[in-house]
């Protein structure tokens, strides 16, 4: 279906066609979501303090936890939005770029 938006400018809200419908909510864990990412985060373990400030701010709950530790990231989910590179107290994470030739992903 094409949509005419030739006068898209004069749209009031009412205007704009419906999108995309989903049928469950909560669903998003059934899809591989995270493959818009352009970044993705690397840890070090060896600085790590497993404070768990990660976990608690990642938006996607994508910091996967065992026995009340950081163990990898859930790079199915990950959007890449470096939220918990930036809060990290000890600079244990960075974002690396797709694709490059850095260590395994702890
Ligand atoms: S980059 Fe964003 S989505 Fe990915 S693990 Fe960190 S906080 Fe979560
Ligand atoms: S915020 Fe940093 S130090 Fe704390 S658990 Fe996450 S990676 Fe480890």
């Amino acid at each position: 279906m094409k949509w005419d938006i030739s006068d898209i400018g004069s749209w009031t809200y009412k205007d704009f066609p419906a999108g995309a419908v989903i049928p469950e909510a909560g669903n998003s864990n059934d899809y591989i979501t995270g493959g818009w990412r352009s970044e993705r985060p690397w840890r070090d373990d060896s600085k790590c303090t497993q404070c768990l400030l990660c976990w608690i701010v990642c938006p996607d709950t994508s910091i996967n936890v065992a026995d009340e530790k950081v163990t990898t990231f859930d790079l199915d989910h990950c959007k890449g939005c470096g939220i918990c590179a930036q809060v990290c107290p000890v600079d244990a994470i960075d974002m690396v770029p797709e694709g490059c030739d850095l260590p395994e992903v702890k």
